[in-house]
């Protein structure tokens, strides 16, 4: 019985693997574990399937030329065409056209060897990875509203205490299903939860209030609460003079935000606007919760900073059982960034182009500072670079499935075909995979060992429950081997995630996300540790902000937002809007869960919800294939009637490829700070097929 955790999101359920005769390894929930406490959903119940898979890649794939097919290949024959692709772009193009795209599932230490592999071993700026897609939006503000982003501030046993919660742009009853028995016992205990979202979706059906606001309309609801708060005699005017800095800026900008004009702008009546105001403040405790909705938009930095201010606005903010937080998508979305695998960061939560913070690193690493590469592009904007003059010309992918993930996905494949080469590492042969020179089989969750970071900022640890299959490798086996290649073997001495670990915990030390006093028995003695913990002394963190903020000042800062609408607001052409998300039975790009014949029984087909009185509109009866058409491309889908949804809004899931992929359809509309596309919210047009 090995004691581990759910491969897939951040939520990272504590779980058993047991072997059965024949080698067979099933699930147990560890009721013991602190945040799942014994609740699994569909997806951590069938999660060893994937172990034993028939589709399981088990040896090298390369490509001879470009038109011929992926044939098996030796590990060395494999890694010497990698090697030679980045050495002749190297010295064709120069080491900027080598670049790196990463995965927010990769524990830490292969996140933190992958982001050092880039600067050490490539010396290229170009490394970003797929959680920039998740949360950045919410990170960014995070760190400006709080001088530090950790998804939660605070541990998910804060929930229950909350009088009041309001949950933005999130449906964890069906994407989170073990997080929801924190928010039943909130309603248990009395408490408030008000959610807003474009449908009434299973988390919305049990709330006390739901705000169903129009797609792209976060800011202004934000913005009308916070006015009536102010109106009301609601504000906490000790704890803003106290704690914060820039409220006047914020107040002025909120004065116009009248609830009438924000029941125009967001389609919530003005009495529900003015009751949420009111269950927030006056109630002795509140969070704001928000997740992909308010996040993944062109103003996603923005809208979670509306609703920062609101809380600060109301005092809520720096004590128990209060607060903002994000909830996390992304099994490692949280710590896949705090280590080196955004394009601005080093690890540590070290920005790469802070002088003492570059010394530091380059301390640990034993390079000269001078010899760290800068900034390097944002996710989107790699993509969009890729095959061009002065961009990416050959790219190394490890744990993403852009093919089926990006926005406007049919041009970003038409990207990955640009390429001179193209290296994908993974377990499947993925829609990206297919698309690849160079095709490496890689590892899975029970299969080795490593750390990730949950949504509250608890490092946990992943124990290998069974050996490796055929010839597969670890990722870190790969960056070492092709570091070697490229003649940088002595930066990477280890593939041991242990080793690498206690690298990593130099490297973190003294930043934001300080590691240095967490280690591999006290994460299985303690059920994980709260960064930052600067000590094996140190108790570890759960609570942020209790005494102070992260700014030098301690203070909290205000940002004043103004509203403004989505990048693209439906029209003549294009008269609906498109919204996209998740189901319960399938997780991300479906690269595993379309693979589980259990989940594939509950969510067996893309599908698009449409409210009946649209659908009646335009002649489509539930079920009828229908055609979904933006300024991007098309996408092929069953119409599923519901009167769950607004009805100028379509909801289509995100999990197929080919011709049903949702994100065919996605505005790449780019967040200026977050640099996060604008995946909740487009234009779109509907017909029968
Ligand atoms: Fe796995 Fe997330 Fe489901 Fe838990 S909630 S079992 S971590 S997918």
């Amino acid at each position: 019985m090995t004691p581990t955790h759910c491969p897939y999101c951040a939520l990272q359920c504590g779980m058993n693997l047991a072997e059965e005769a024949g080698g067979r390894l099933t699930v147990e929930a560890r009721p013991d574990f602190p945040t799942n406490k014994g609740g699994l959903c569909q997806k951590g119940w069938t999660a060893a399937d994937l172990l034993s898979h028939p589709d399981r890649l088990l040896t090298p794939l390369v490509r001879g030329s470009k038109d011929s097919t992926l044939r098996p290949a030796t590990w060395d024959a494999a890694l010497d065409r990698v090697t030679a692709a980045i050495q002749a772009s190297q010295a064709t193009y120069g080491l900027d056209s080598v670049g790196i795209f990463g995965g927010g599932g990769l524990t830490n230490e292969k996140a933190y060897w992958l982001g050092k592999f880039a600067r050490v071993a490539l010396r290229t700026p170009h490394i970003d990875y797929n959680g920039r897609f998740c949360m950045a939006s919410e990170a960014a503000a995070g760190l400006k509203a709080f001088g530090i982003d950790r998804g939660l501030p605070f541990p998910l046993e804060d929930i229950p205490g909350a009088e009041a919660i309001l949950l933005i742009g999130g449906n964890p009853a069906e994407t989170m299903p073990p997080i929801m028995q924190y928010f039943e016992r909130q309603r248990e205990n009395g408490g408030a939860l008000i959610v807003a979202d474009p449908r009434r979706t299973a988390t919305a059906e049990i709330a006390t209030l739901h705000l169903q606001l129009s797609p792209g309309t976060d800011l202004a609801l934000a913005n009308g609460l916070l006015h009536v708060a102010a109106a009301d005699g609601l504000l906490d005017q000790e704890f803003i003079a106290s704690r914060t800095t820039g409220w006047e800026s914020v107040r002025r900008i909120i004065a116009s935000f009248w609830p009438d004009r924000v029941e125009r702008i967001t389609g919530v009546p003005s009495t529900q606007i003015i009751k949420a105001a009111h269950l927030l403040g006056e109630a002795g405790t509140a969070m704001a919760l928000t997740a992909r909705g308010a996040g993944q938009q062109s103003k996603g930095t923005d809208n979670t900073l509306a609703f920062i201010n609101l809380m600060l606005a109301l005092g809520k903010a720096g004590k128990p059982h209060c607060g903002y937080g994000c909830i996390t998508g992304q099994g490692n979305g949280q710590g896949g960034r705090e280590h080196g695998q955004k394009a601005d960061q080093l690890p540590g939560y070290r920005k790469i182009d802070n002088p003492a913070h570059r010394a530091h690193i380059a301390g640990v690493w034993g390079v000269e500072e001078s010899t760290l590469p800068g900034v390097g592009r944002s996710a989107y904007e790699l993509l969009e670079s890729l095959g061009q003059e002065n961009g990416v010309r050959a790219l190394m992918v490890m744990a993403s499935n852009l093919a089926v993930s990006a926005p406007r996905a049919l041009h970003v494949q038409e990207q990955l075909r640009s390429l001179d080469f193209l290296c994908v590492s993974d377990i499947f042969l993925s829609e990206t995979a297919k698309l690849a020179d160079v095709v490496l089989p890689i590892a899975q969750w029970a299969e080795e060992d490593g750390t990730m970071t949950n949504l509250e900022g608890r490092v946990i640890r992943r124990q290998a429950a069974k050996s490796r299959p055929g010839e597969v490798w670890t990722d870190a086996m790969i960056v070492t081997a092709l570091a070697e290649r490229l003649g940088a073997g002595r930066y990477f001495p280890t593939a041991e995630p242990a080793q690498i670990f206690e690298e990593l915990r130099l490297a973190s030390a003294g930043g934001a996300a300080d590691y240095s006093g967490i280690t591999y028995e006290r994460i299985a003695a303690e059920n994980g540790v709260f960064w930052p913990c600067p000590s094996e002394t140190h108790p570890g963190t759960p609570r942020l902000f209790l005494d102070k903020f992260a700014h030098e000042d301690g203070r909290a800062k205000f940002h004043a937002v103004h509203h403004r609408t989505a990048a693209e607001e439906p029209d003549d052409d294009f008269p609906l809007y498109l919204t996209t998300g998740r189901v319960m039975a399938q997780y991300q790009s479906g690269t595993q869960t379309r693979r589980i014949d259990a989940l594939l029984k509950i969510a067996p087909e893309p599908f698009a919800e449409i409210h009946p009185a649209l659908a009646q509109r335009f002649g489509i009866a539930d079920n009828d294939a229908i055609v979904l058409t933006t300024r991007r491309g098309e996408a092929r889908m069953k119409a599923r009637l519901t009167p769950t949804i607004r009805q100028d809004t379509i909801f289509a899931p995100f999990h197929w490829g080919g011709e049903a992929c949702a994100n065919n359809l996605t505005n790449p509309a780019l967040d200026p700070t977050s640099k996060m596309p604008e995946f909740k919210v487009c234009a779109v047009r509907i017909e029968r097929a």
